[in-house]
């Protein structure tokens, strides 16, 4: 069975339940409640499960969408109808002014930003006396369709899961987009998805504003549901509530959402009659045990249940390469020898460690340079300044004659400036494919209303290409569609690179690429650059492994201590005396 026919099926079932004779409204009630929560915990998907940026103010997002409907249907007149828009825009622009101010926190603040804010809405919602205080607001009308108010719980079930269903539908395509790929690259830090052109501050933006949205939704139609509204359910605890099933039911996944707001729900529900009889008395009780399920599930299955689920179901074939499509436009390659990189007296110290000292060199276009010298000498430091990931503190680092010290490391990338990293820098949940086609994210240019529309397919079929196309060039084609971390350290720092050719770059930086390959693969790897070199491409490469860097260099550049202490041919190098001394401590 595929997963549409699935689908399918499930939308027949869930369209059924409410005309089978005998199906109680509480029934109807809980599924109502569970698809307005479903559509909130797949906003937190988005967010927090793939985006890996954890929120605990989303029901503050639903209280704007259900007052705002509520205030203008009751004191102003307005249709249900016609407020959405309304709520949309509101919530979208607090979440904007949120975001920015809260998505550039990093580590424990973002989550302690969040609350913070979720808390001050809430009693916000509940001291503006235009919002009715803490009484909120009554006599909200029905949702209306075609002349019919929907006051029964049966009607409004189809609007709400209709809701759920195409919130779905948009949230998955937009993960499986361009954007998707950059949304997902976030959690594999802000270094890497920026040397290839993300602009991550912009990503966090739009996916905290979409699932902002999706929580306005779910607060409209609670409005309209319940036909009152207050704060009650829209401060901390709601939001703590919303975090729990979307990673009880795994935070990746789009059915996850759907999932883990059923059981939630009906837990709760559970817990809510069984727990004040087990203690006797009236109270939130079953937040206790939300929070420790919550703790336990953090330690245990991080996950969450969906991968669990899906692995029931026996996996469909092999997915097929990549179509065939129109190739991307390339870069026209310099012509030989010509001057491409240069340090100037490049500088840079971190507090009292001067870790670049002054070092410059040149990189001439078509040629293989190796920057070599002992652990902790600078060589990844000089390449972070090359690549905008760090600033110089002095000194100049021009490419093509033109300064980029100092610009934004997508500046850089989109020069055409590739790099690898010393420590491997992939997605192991993605596959070997989407973290290759990541490199490729500058040479498209679709954004998240196309993904969601789906009118970014012509563009993501050339760009999946183009990675299928360099996957195939370097000799995992095998491995495209495994996760990345199943694959040996080794064959990653190759991905790595099939990952920097999908920026179609004209200069390459590999840091330390050979480390961790068997001698047949440093072989391999070796004429695999030879070639690269021959098409035109420039290479930048720090390498450990004196041999390997020996026959494919034409030109060494050594560091110590941040210092350059020698450069020129690589038999010249390997007999000058500061680099014996230095490099080899002397031993030769
Ligand atoms: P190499 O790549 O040659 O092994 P690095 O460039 O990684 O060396 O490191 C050079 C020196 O700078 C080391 O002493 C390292 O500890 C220090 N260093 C590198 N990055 C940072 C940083 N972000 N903050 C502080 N010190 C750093
Ligand atoms: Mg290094």
């Amino acid at each position: 069975m595929s997963s549409r026919t699935i689908l399918l099926a499930l939308v027949a079932v869930a369209a059924l339940v409410p005309v089978i004779p005998g199906v109680p409204v509480f029934w109807i009630t809980l599924l109502n409640n569970i698809g307005l929560a479903s559509l909130v915990a797949m906003g937190l998907v988005l967010l927090t499960g793939v985006g890996g940026l954890t929120s605990f103010g989303q029901a503050a997002f639903c209280g704007f969408g259900a007052y705002t409907t509520a205030l203008l249907t009751t004191a102003y007149g307005f249709s249900p109808w016609v407020t959405l828009p309304v709520a949309l825009l509101i919530t979208g622009v607090v979440a904007l002014i949120l975001g920015l101010v809260t998505m550039r926190l990093s580590g424990h603040y973002l989550p302690l930003g969040t609350i913070a804010w979720g808390i001050s809405l809430y009693f916000l919602f509940g001291e503006l006396e235009i919002l009715g205080k803490h009484d909120g607001l009554i006599a909200v009308p029905p949702l209306n369709i075609a002349g019919y108010d929907l006051y029964d719980s049966r009607a409004i079930y189809y609007v709400i899961w209709t809701f759920v269903l195409l919130a779905g539908i948009a949230t998955h395509n937009l993960l499986d987009s361009r954007v998707g790929r950059a949304i997902r690259a976030l959690r594999g830090g802000s270094v890497a998805a920026e040397s290839f052109g993300v602009k991550t501050f912009r990503v966090k933006l739009i996916v905290f504003i979409y699932s902002a949205l999706l929580a306005a939704i779910s607060g409209w139609l609670f409005a309209h549901m319940q036909r009152a509204v207050n704060q009650t359910p829209f401060g901390i605890n709601a939001g703590i509530e919303y975090l729990f099933m979307a990673v009880l039911g795994g935070a990746g996944h789009v059915g996850g959402a759907i999932l883990g707001s059923g059981l939630v729900t009906i837990l709760k529900d559970q817990l809510q009659r069984l727990l004040p009889q087990l203690f006797g008395s009236k109270g939130n009780y079953e937040m206790i045990v939300f929070g420790f399920l919550l703790v336990v599930l953090l330690q245990t299955a991080r996950e969450g249940l969906w991968p669990w689920l899906a692995s029931l179901f026996p996996a469909r074939q092999q997915p097929p390469r990549p179509v065939a499509a129109e190739p991307l436009p390339r870069r026209t390659m310099p012509d030989a020898a010509e001057p491409l990189l240069s340090l100037k007296s490049a500088r840079k110290s971190f507090g009292g460690l001067l870790a670049v000292n002054d070092v410059s060199f040149d990189v001439r276009s078509r040629e293989i340079v190796g920057l070599i010298g002992p652990n902790g000498a600078g060589k990844s430091t000089i390449f972070n300044l090359v690549t905008g990931v760090l600033w110089p503190t002095g000194g100049e680092v021009r490419f093509k004659g033109e300064r980029i010290d100092s610009q934004h490391a997508q500046a850089v990338a989109r020069r055409g400036i590739a790099r690898t990293f010393q420590h491997v820098n992939v997605l192991s949940n993605m596959s070997v494919l989407d973290n290759v086609a990541l490199g490729a994210h500058l040479r498209g240019s679709k954004g998240s209303l196309a993904s969601l529309a789906r009118l970014d397919r012509a563009e993501e079929r050339r760009l999946l290409n183009e990675a299928a196309t360099q996957i195939e060039r370097i000799g995992l084609a095998e491995q495209m569609h495994r996760p990345a971390g199943s694959l040996s350290l080794g064959q990653l720092r190759i991905v790595e690179i099939a990952r920097a050719l999908c920026l179609d770059p004209v200069l390459l930086l590999l840091d330390e690429p050979a480390a961790g390959l068997r001698h047949m693969e440093k072989r391999e790897l070796a004429a695999m650059l030879a070639k690269l070199k021959s098409e035109g491409m420039t290479i930048l490469l720090v390498e450990h492994d004196m041999s390997f860097v020996m026959g494919l260099t034409d030109h060494l550049v050594v560091v110590d201590f941040g210092t350059k202490i020698a450069e020129g041919k690589p038999a010249d190098v390997r007999a000058n005396p500061a680099v014996i001394e230095a490099y080899l401590g002397g031993v030769a």
